[in-house]
């Protein structure tokens, strides 16, 4: 079976370095494999998304010698594809509408969906807007990550019927992550592991669809002084572009990977070659971490 991994970022701003460590490696663990690598824009989420992020996001890759093996997927294309998965759920009721406010599930433990609406029979009309719910009926209490080994998952959050359809009209990123790696035939998912905590919804899902489980891998974060992971969100400073193979440097140093002696002398190409042969899942660190030398 052939290795294909992905990068899935969100255009909800511009490239940061713990964004370009998560891209680095999935590409060295795709092209370590002889794999594809592909490339997918999440925007699915419009009022997150910043103009001309995607773009820029793409140019920064090219600029890092990260070319990707197919077209880019923009996931704003595929909302027919999402609709008719999600009338297919409802229709077999393995997916039903919920009007809980934020406020009651609040109040729940752990803030917990307690599955209120499950044999309430809702249907949308057109002053309400109504979330839809994932009936869950193959929770999965555990998983393996390739990095970080056997995780549990705690039992109530591994029953929860999860929202797959926003009450906003938006898709929710736990269904269109699995449906869209699932259609690009991606047999390992390579990311942060700020979304470990997700992994086993995106796994019960597959079940639940009849897909094959791609294997995990969640990559440490990069942390900022306080502590926070660098998101698009929390504006973390975009990578400079006039420097790739310094950043490159030390974004495989970030990922616990040997570095080749003359880099200074070497291309961009020549370094991601030799990042490739070398490439070391087993030495990337577990733990997330503050970048110590100076990212410029
Ligand atoms: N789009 C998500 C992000 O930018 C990543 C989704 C994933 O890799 O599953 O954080």
């Amino acid at each position: 079976m052939c290795y294909i991994g992905r990068f899935a970022p969100s255009p909800s701003g511009p490239l940061h370095f713990g964004s370009l460590v998560t891209a680095l490696g999935s590409y060295l663990q795709a092209k370590a494999y002889q794999g594809k690598w592909l490339v997918r824009i999440e925007d699915i989420d419009p009022p997150r998304e910043v103009k001309g992020a995607s773009s820029l996001i793409l140019k920064t890759l090219e600029i890092f010698n990260l070319f990707w093996d197919d077209d880019v997927l923009y996931q704003s294309t595929c909302s027919e594809r999402y609709q008719s998965v999600l009338q297919s759920l409802l229709s077999k009721q393995q997916a039903y509408y919920c009007d809980c406010s934020r406020q009651r599930i609040h109040h729940l433990t752990n803030h917990i969906y307690d599955g209120f609406c499950r044999q309430r029979n809702l249907t949308p009309n057109h002053q309400q807007h109504l979330a839809i719910r994932l009936k869950q009926t193959h929770p999965i209490f555990e998983f393996e990550d390739n990095i970080l080994g056997l995780q549990t998952v705690e039992p109530a959050s591994a029953q929860e019927d999860f929202i797959i359809h926003r009450k906003d009209g938006l898709f929710a990123y736990n269904l269109v992550v699995v449906l869209d790696d699932h259609q690009q035939g991606i047999t390992e998912i390579v990311r942060g592991a700020d979304l470990l905590p997700v992994a086993a919804k995106q796994i019960s899902l597959y079940q639940q669809l009849g897909f094959t489980v791609p294997t995990y891998c969640h990559l440490p974060l990069v942390l900022d002084h306080n502590g926070n992971k660098l998101s698009k969100q929390n504006h973390a400073k975009p990578i400079e572009l006039d420097n790739p193979t310094s950043l490159t440097i030390q974004a495989l140093q970030f990922l616990g990977q040997q570095i080749p002696q003359d880099w200074q002398d070497a291309t961009q190409q020549q370094l991601l070659d030799w990042a490739i042969a070398h490439w070391q899942l087993s030495t990337i660190p577990k733990q997330n971490a503050v970048l110590t030398t100076n990212v410029r």
